[in-house]
């Protein structure tokens, strides 16, 4: 379609001239329409469709500038030029600076330039036109995006904002524009909190793109920070140099926070607030990074509650949960604050400490701990005793990454356990066979009771002066389908970590009366079947209601039950033991303390307990006629029975000599190899019933 031009002038020897040209135009003839008045003209305009306006300023109902204001007003995109009479140049310059696109000179019509003239100016306005359209998309854009836009010219000088860095900032756009973007948008390092140099005079400078750093803050105009995120690009002229830089970024501060929430909640114990296992590995890797380069050393604590389980068990979880919080205290003032406490879990904790140069000072950091967890915790008014058993592994010379040095500190405090508790040991190579075999045994003890594979034997007490039986020992033998005979030093110190001792020790005490009975039921005497009780199954809280449940229910009296406690499980907590072994007593059970001498027993104590018996242990009968001074101890804790009026045992006896000794120091009472081996309860029954003659006479 040919562009139409609007032609308005009264004189019509022009308007023929013109139309004259434009038809006969080389590169194609324009449509052309023709008015003689404004007001037609207007009326023109209105209907659309022009592409082009020729104007004579002089009309019949026009004159001068206000003819071509009148049109301009009406169609300011479309492009005007006016026709003026030579003399009257200064009109024409005037519409010029008013928006006319230029003028044509009456009587010089030329039929090249004319045409020329028009079809410029029709493409330029089209051009300026979509560049007008572009620009007021883009400032639309821009200021519905709730990203801010800050632009800077090549000085750094703020040259844009858009309504969203307005807010940010704290900046209006007019009163940014043209100051140093150094002013408008203060920068600081989001860890450090030094100030940090704008990016865009970065982006200035090395003309390339670039992401703020993480936790990048800014502060507004007002002095309030927020964490901003995102990137400054530098802009370029269309002959692609940089004319500028664009900084386009968004408010991340609650993003941040929940950010920092969401890994704090990752990385913390919930119950205990300290860092967990997760942490802990970070922490660990990240020392032992910093140990490799300075060439110093760090020592992992694995620390486990003895007896937390118990605790848990008899007096709740709420209490349980209390008691870690307070071990999560006390075990955080023993450290270094470089240093870390974790919990692992349940009653677990791991310490990392790092050293300077002995790896050994880790040696005073558990001593710390002992000392520190020895006094009772008071929760919910209960005085709360609980001891820790720890292991120590060090960098680099039990392990060089995180993972093994922490499961070789595992490895030492199962050591530590079994070493008594309430101590600590060092990690030493031969340790791991040992705790394979432990995780083995544990697997295998879990299914042991119900696939029946438990049995008793029962080693006599013997009257050292008569020789007759006074009593039975029921002891634990684990009969394994494919190991064979298991002994308890094996497999008890591990039923008691994992609590399984409780219902084992259960059904030893019911088979052991059970068996007492069906003797009695035999006609046979087998006097009092002591059977030993573990720590774990001594404190808790139905203990004796349980011994009473299985005599009723194995028909046994009282007095023809022993209970053996071991002297160090007794002192645990002497007030409460007295308390149990008092009730125990009341029943007409009879008490004795096993082991006797290997513990740390308070004399005051132990002659307050309701003790019958005591049993002095087979270390001191074994070297009774190797050493002298053992057998002064033995002396010594038979008269101090006497005075107590409590029976003695003498355990291990396996020596003629041993018997004699103890036989002239009135020892009433042995317990040995030498009178017999553990027995089936089938073989002790023919034991009781044709004695044991031989074995006395030939002492
Ligand atoms: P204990 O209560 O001191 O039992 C005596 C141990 O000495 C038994 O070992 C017995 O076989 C052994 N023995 C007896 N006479 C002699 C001797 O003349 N020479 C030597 N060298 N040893 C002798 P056993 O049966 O291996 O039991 C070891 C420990 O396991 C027991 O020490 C006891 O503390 C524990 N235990 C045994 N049965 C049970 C049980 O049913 N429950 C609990 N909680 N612990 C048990
Ligand atoms: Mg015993
Ligand atoms: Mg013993």
């Amino acid at each position: 379609m040919p562009n139409l031009v609007l032609i308005i002038t009264g004189d019509a020897g022009d308007a023929k001239t013109l139309q004259q040209v434009l038809a006969e135009a080389s590169d194609g003839p324009f449509a052309i329409e023709w008015v003689t008045q404004l007001s037609d003209a207007l009326t023109r305009l209105r209907a659309g469709g022009i592409d082009a306006i020729l104007a004579d300023m002089w009309l019949r109902d026009s004159r001068g500038i206000g003819t071509f204001d009148q049109l301009f007003a009406l169609a300011p995109h479309t492009p005007i030029m006016t026709l003026n009479a030579q003399d009257d140049e200064a009109l024409a310059i005037e519409a010029v600076q008013r928006g006319s696109q230029g003028y044509l000179s009456k009587g010089h019509f030329c039929s090249y330039l004319v045409p020329q003239s028009l079809r410029n100016i029709i493409q330029r306005k089209a051009v300026e036109e979509a560049i007008f359209i572009d620009k007021a998309r883009a400032e639309i854009t821009l200021n519905s995006i709730s990203d801010a836009v800050v632009g800077t010219d090549m000085a750094g000088n703020v040259d844009y904002l858009n309504v969203a860095a307005e807010r940010m900032t704290g900046w209006q756009r007019d009163e940014a524009r043209g100051r140093s973007v150094r002013e408008v948008m203060k920068i600081m390092n989001g860890v450090t909190r030094d100030p940090e140099r704008n990016p865009i005079e970065l982006v200035l400078q090395e003309n390339k793109r670039r992401d703020l750093t993480p936790g990048t803050i800014l502060v507004r105009r007002d002095g309030t920070e927020v964490v901003i995120a995102d990137s400054t690009a530098p802009i370029h002229d269309s002959h692609g140099k940089i004319s500028g830089a664009v900084m386009v970024f968004h408010d991340v501060t609650a993003a941040q926070l929940t950010a920092m929430e969401m890994t704090h909640l990752a990385q913390h114990d919930f119950l205990t607030k300290l860092p967990n296992r997760l942490l802990l590995n970070d922490r660990i890797a990240q020392a032992i990074t910093l140990a490799k380069r300075r060439g110093t050393t760090l020592a992992v604590l694995f620390l486990d509650l003895d007896n937390f389980k118990h605790i848990n068990d008899s007096l709740g979880h709420a209490i349980g949960d209390k008691l870690l919080q307070s071990v999560a205290q006390r075990l955080s003032a023993c450290v270094r604050g470089s240093d870390t406490v974790s919990r692992q879990g349940g009653d677990e904790f791991v310490l990392l400490v790092t050293a300077d140069r002995h790896a050994e000072d880790a040696a005073l950091t558990a001593n710390k701990i002992l000392a520190a967890l020895a006094a009772p915790h008071s929760i919910d008014k209960n005085e709360l005793h609980v001891t820790p058993s720890i292991g120590i592994s060090v960098y680099p010379a039990d392990a060089e990454n995180a993972e093994t040095l922490i499961k070789n500190a595992d490895t030492a405090m199962y050591h530590a356990k079994e070493k008594g508790r309430n101590n600590f040991q060092f990690f030493k190579s031969n340790m791991n066979v040992r705790a394979v075999e432990r995780q083995v045994i544990e697997t295998n003890l879990r299914h042991a009771l119900e696939r029946q594979e438990f049995a008793l034997h029962y080693q006599p007490k013997v009257n050292l002066a008569s020789g007759t039986i006074t009593g039975a020992e029921a002891l634990l033998r684990w009969i394994h389908p494919e190991w064979g005979l298991v002994l308890p030093d094996r497999f008890v110190a591990i039923a008691e970590d994992c609590g399984l001792i409780v219902p084992i020790g259960r059904w030893v005490l019911r088979e052991a009366c059970a068996q007492a009975r069906r003797w009695q039921d035999a006609g046979l005497n087998p006097g009092s079947v002591a059977v030993n009780i573990s720590a774990l199954e001594f404190r808790r809280t139905d203990f004796v209601d349980g011994v009473r449940a299985v005599l009723h229910e194995t028909g046994l009296a009282p007095h023809c039950l022993e209970l053996e406690i071991t002297e160090s499980v007794l002192m645990r907590d002497a007030e409460c033991s007295s308390a149990i072994l008092q009730q125990l007593k009341d029943m007409g059970v009879q008490l004795a303390v096993d082991d006797f001498g290997t513990g740390y027993s308070s004399l005051s104590y132990l002659s307050q307990f309701p003790i019958d018996v005591l049993k002095i242990d087979q270390s001191f009968v074994r070297d009774l006629c190797v050493t002298n001074d053992n057998g002064i101890i033995v002396s010594a804790v038979i008269a101090m029975a006497a005075s107590l009026k409590q029976r003695v045992v003498a355990e291990g006896v396996e020596q003629t000599e041993q018997l004699a000794f103890l036989k002239a120091q009135h020892c009433e009472e042995g317990q040995g190899f030498l009178f017999s081996r553990p027995l089936v309860a089938e073989q002790f029954g023919t034991l009781l019933a044709n004695g044991l003659g031989h074995a006395l006479a030939a002492a």
